[in-house]
């Protein structure tokens, strides 16, 4: 008897304490519920806004120089210019841009950077007036030797209104590797984006003065209008990329907007 009543009493502990328990982890459960609540709550709204704010941004690419909203890109450009002197740097502002004038180097294998050197070098040897506002390497990379607005001695006549590009080259057809081609497709997009110049307004030049430069866009006529439908053809893209990107955020804004209306 005293065994069962015991057990009895015992049970009912037992009962008691596990009831205690349950209510324990009920309350902690509560707290725990309630603190991430008042944690997290508010900073899911920011963190919201944040996305509104950042993702929302369209892509458009900011021209350091001239403030400019661009589709294209600009190029890795490695700024180099060259002191202002008399036989490659004038200091001379450009009456404009009307032309982009392609041309090549006519001394195989020199890098950019050579070919750079050689154009600083001029202030000092003076013997003959020579330069470009840009050259492209064999490995594509971009060296700026003349601002954009300055002139440059590469394009006899055309100097005032434009900007020249020199390109490296392999061998003594001219031809343009993979590297320094795609540079200069990219470049030359940049360029004619930034100044809004047409298709028409890329020059060789040889249209200039019928000089053989660049030699292989001489020879090859069906490559040199190839290429010019690939600058064409990039900044198309570029634009497409651009106008997507817009159509992209306005679905994710319009979303975050609804999502945050129903809140
Ligand atoms: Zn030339």
């Amino acid at each position: 008897m005293m065994n069962k009543d015991h057990k009895k009493r015992r049970k009912k502990r037992l009962k008691r304490s596990s009831h205690t328990l349950i209510w324990v982890i009920f309350v902690e459960a509560v707290i725990v519920v309630l603190g991430l609540m008042i944690v997290l709550w508010p900073k899911e709204n920011e963190e919201l806004d944040a996305l509104l704010e950042q993702d929302v941004k369209i892509d458009y690419i900011e021209d350091d120089d001239a403030k400019l909203t661009l589709y294209v890109p600009r190029p890795d450009i490695d700024e180099q210019l060259l002191t202002i002197n008399d036989y490659s740097r004038p200091g001379t502002k450009t009456d404009g841009i009307n032309y982009i004038v392609v041309h090549y180097l006519a001394n195989p294998k020199t890098t950019a950077q050579e070919n750079h050197d050689y154009f600083e070098s001029l202030k000092d040897l003076q013997n003959v007036s020579m330069s470009a506002n840009y050259v492209i390497g064999l490995e594509g990379e971009i060296i700026q030797c003349v601002p954009d607005d300055e002139i440059a001695y590469a394009s006899n006549g055309e100097n005032h209104d434009s900007i020249s590009i020199e390109n490296c080259h392999m061998d003594t057809t001219g031809k343009f590797n993979e590297a320094t081609y795609d540079s200069l497709v990219k470049l030359v997009a940049y360029l004619t984006e930034k100044y809004e110049l047409d298709r028409d307004q890329i020059i060789r030049h040889y249209d200039v003065t019928g000089k053989e430069c660049p030699k292989y866009f001489v020879d090859h006529e069906d490559r040199w209008e190839e290429f010019k439908d690939e600058v064409m053809a990039y900044r198309e893209q570029c634009q497409e990329d651009v106008k997507s990107q817009e159509t992209e955020a306005d679905v994710l804004a319009n979303y975050l907007e609804s999502e945050l209306e129903t809140e």
